[in-house]
């Protein structure tokens, strides 16, 4: 038989192997192209009596299956057809999602025994396939992961996971796995029931034929008579306490801002309690409402589609050849230079890290040892890993070890005079083409250039903190930058599996600027008078990860202080003040409250054996508190300050062309500074919204709270011509800086 992503193979016993190997794709995935494939050999093996049975396996390296094609989910995403009406939309949609799960159903149902030789990662609808398989045997590969991750992108599993994960682990165990997004190696999962054995790789074909010749059962347990859900029924003692607390956890952890995992628990809590057919047409109903929520398509679009396009290299000049970095020199094994060296050591890098003394080296090498021996106590590393990681890693104090290095990465104080001189001393030692990088947080990169021999080389890698978990790396363009820097500072990020979003130089660059906007208009709630605590447990319901009062004790409140003076300065009769300019400067001057770092700001960092900070009772003596109780109304008002705040800073940093790619301003957010992740963020947040709504809210609350909210020329251009940024700025015909 001719199949365009399976090839055919019938055996002298009848039983043929598909094996999984789409031509078009480096992994295999569950596009439109093979369930079509999956509909004709359904119906050729139920329809052919010389066929005894038929085993799924993967003709891949890299897995069996990675679940949903995407990129076509996100672009059939909202229904097509213009000129149909939502009803015949939502139809559409709605019949589409049947068509999906029935074809597994079809599969299941065929009459003859199929099953699923595991031999690589089953992600999604790929392990979606093998649950509807009667047999499924898996590679003993701990590097296997089996799992239905949907969720993680604002989706659920539509191909029948939220229907026969439960009936074969019991609703217990599925239902954080699904929620989660998590994943199980083999063993695990056959412990739990997901899959029938566990065989060495190259006995996986030969069990399985065993299977359908030996003992074949063309019937799954859910379609036998007296068949008991493992755990017991929703709706039986000990089993509706996992869905009263499942609820409480989901609540507690999200706010409520995650649909898919609300729909996720309700599919399971609807699905289990009626026949397996219902229980997939309520699945096939909450899917239907996900991919018509924007909310899904926003999600899918940045946290895959963008991420991934980022990641390799989206935005790097074509034209100059692939750069790795083989050695690289580190200038201050602080904070961030110590964790810079970690994580390119991790990535088979030779680091050369730098300090004023051998000592202070020392000390920075010592947190990849740190690092290490943590990941060896949970079982992530071993010793050998340990020692090879380290051996990569020279901690020095003389310039000349830095000779060789192909990249440099300045981590010194955040101090103009001390960043020059080291720069020149670096530069002296190292090989024209190498490249230098500066990891400053707030000095413009142009200006730090000014130091350097070749500023064309020259370039801003601005990590996050800290660096071993954040993913993001900030690259800024200096106005004299050129292409093969950035080439090879994008280069250099995907190699230590980074996402790097290309901005170019202005004052807080994208990130820190767009980010200090949220902390900014925390505070200026505080000083309008409304309490504290709210201001707080409010940000956290707008889905940002922390609290903006207990970000901004974080970072230091003297910091902030000495950046408005700065931002004062510079920008003269500009300069907007807020009415909490003056609570801060009591905070700082008057009070010397600088935060967590002297145990003293917004909140009181107590010495006590449970170490938990407290909103500091202090507050009601420098603020006349108008606001100490919620409501609804109020709470929605908060959030929306919070996100459009956000929202109209990413707007403007477009408009002065500090970001150019909504890509980037949408992904740099998230893993840069924790932007809601369910929003897709601010940009499509505005594209959302719809941007002449968008803008007369602005207008509103620029008129109520500030001119902080006002709306620029673009977003105001944007409205008039009912133009989005995706719309716009399309991503795919954008250049490289
Ligand atoms: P840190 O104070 O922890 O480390 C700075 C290191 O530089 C120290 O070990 C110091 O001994 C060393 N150093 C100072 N002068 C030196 C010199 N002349 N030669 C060699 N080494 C020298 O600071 P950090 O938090 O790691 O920050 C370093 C840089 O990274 C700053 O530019 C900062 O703005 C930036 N940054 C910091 C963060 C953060 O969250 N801390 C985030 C992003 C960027």
């Amino acid at each position: 038989m001719e199949l365009k992503t399976f090839k055919w193979n019938q055996d002298a016993d009848g039983i043929v192997t598909l094996t999984w190997d789409d031509p078009d794709r480096t992994m295999n995935v569950l596009s439109s192209g093979a369930m079509k494939d999956i509909a004709a050999a359904i119906a050729k093996i139920a329809g052919d009596a010389s066929i005894k049975g038929a085993i799924i396996t993967s003709g891949k390296s890299n897995g069996f299956c990675a679940g949903a094609a995407l990129d076509e989910m996100e672009s059939n995403a909202g229904g097509s057809g213009a000129a149909k009406s939502e009803e015949e939309r939502v139809r559409d949609r709605y019949n589409g999602v049947v068509q999906f799960n029935q074809l597994f159903r079809k599969l299941e149902t065929c009459g003859k025994p199929i099953v699923a030789a595991i031999n690589g990662l089953a992600l999604g609808g790929g392990l979606e396939v093998t649950l509807a398989c009667h047999y499924r045997v898996v590679a003993d590969n701990p590097k296997i992961q089996l799992g239905l991750p949907e969720s993680k992108v604002g989706l659920l599993p539509g191909g029948g996971g939220t229907q026969r994960l439960p009936r074969l682990m019991g609703a217990g165990n599925a239902l954080p796995l699904i929620m989660q997004g998590g994943s199980l190696d083999p063993q695990k999962a056959a412990a739990q029931n997901v899959v029938h054995k566990v065989v060495p790789a190259d006995q996986l074909i030969a069990e399985a034929k065993r299977w359908i010749k030996e003992t074949p059962d063309p019937v799954q347990p859910w379609d036998k008579k007296g068949f008991v859900v493992p755990g017991g029924l929703p709706n039986e003692k000990g089993a509706s306490t996992i869905f009263t607390m499942g609820n409480a956890l989901y609540r507690k952890t999200s706010y409520n801002n995650y649909p898919a995992q609300r729909y996720i628990l309700s599919c399971v809590y609807e699905g289990l309690s009626v026949p397996i057919d219902a229980g997939l047409r309520i699945e096939a109903r909450y899917f239907t409402k996900l991919l018509m929520d924007p909310a899904s398509r926003n999600m899918i679009r940045s946290l895959f589609l963008s991420m991934q396009d980022l990641g390799k290299g989206a935005r790097r000049p074509a034209k100059v050849p692939p750069t790795q970095v083989k050695k690289l020199g580190i200038l201050g094994a602080g904070m961030m230079g110590a964790g810079i060296g970690y994580v390119s050591a991790l990535a088979g890098i030779d680091v050369v890290l730098l300090d004023t003394t051998q000592e202070a080296a020392d000390k920075g090498k010592a947190y990849s040892t740190k690092l290490l021996d943590g990941q060896i106590a949970k079982g992530r590393s071993t010793e050998a890993k340990k020692t090879e990681l380290l051996g990569r890693i020279k901690p020095t104090a003389n310039y000349e070890d830095l000779k060789g290095c192909d990249l440099i990465i300045e981590a010194v104080f955040e101090s103009r005079e001390v960043k020059a001189d080291v720069t020149k001393k670096a530069e002296a030692q190292i090989d024209a083409k190498s490249v230098f990088g500066s990891n400053t947080s707030t000095l413009p990169i142009t200006s730090l250039a000014e130091a350097s021999v070749r500023p064309d080389n020259f370039i801003g890698v601005h990590f996050f903190s800290p660096v071993d978990k954040m993913q993001l790396v900030e690259i800024i363009m200096g106005k004299k930058t050129g292409d093969y820097a950035l080439a090879m500072a994008i280069d250099f990020v995907k190699q230590i599996k980074k996402t790097p979003i290309v901005v170019n130089d202005s004052r807080g660059f994208y990130t820190s600027r767009c980010f200090g906007t949220y902390v900014g208009e925390g505070q200026e709630m505080l000083a309008e008078g409304i309490v504290p605590a709210l201001i707080d447990n409010v940000g956290r319901m707008t889905g940002m990860p922390r609290g903006p009062l207990e970000l901004a004790d974080d970072v230091a409140l003297d910091l902030a202080y000495k950046v408005r003076e700065q931002t004062k300065k510079d920008l003269g009769d500009k300069y907007e003040a807020g009415a909490a300019d003056k609570l801060i400067e009591t905070m700082v001057v008057k009070l010397g409250r600088y935060g967590r770092k002297n145990g003293k700001g917004f909140y009181d960092y107590p010495q006590t054996p449970d170490g938990k900070k407290r909103l500091w009772p202090g507050l009601k003596d420098i603020v006349a508190f108008k606001v100490t109780r919620s409501n609804p109304e109020l709470v929605d008002e908060l959030k929306k300050r919070f996100l459009y705040r956000q929202a109209v800073e990413a707007a403007r940093c477009f408009e002065e062309n500090v970001v150019t790619d909504p890509r980037e301003a949408d992904v740099g957010a998230i893993l840069g500074w924790g932007f809601a992740p369910y929003t897709g963020g601010p940009l499509s947040i505005i594209d959302t919204v719809g941007t002449k709504k968008f803008v007369e809210e602005c207008d509103r609350l620029a008129q109520k709270y500030g001119k902080r909210f006002l709306p620029n020329r673009l977003l105001r251009d944007m409205a008039e011509k009912g133009e989005t940024f995706y719309g716009r700025f399309k991503p795919e015909t954008k250049k490289a800086a």
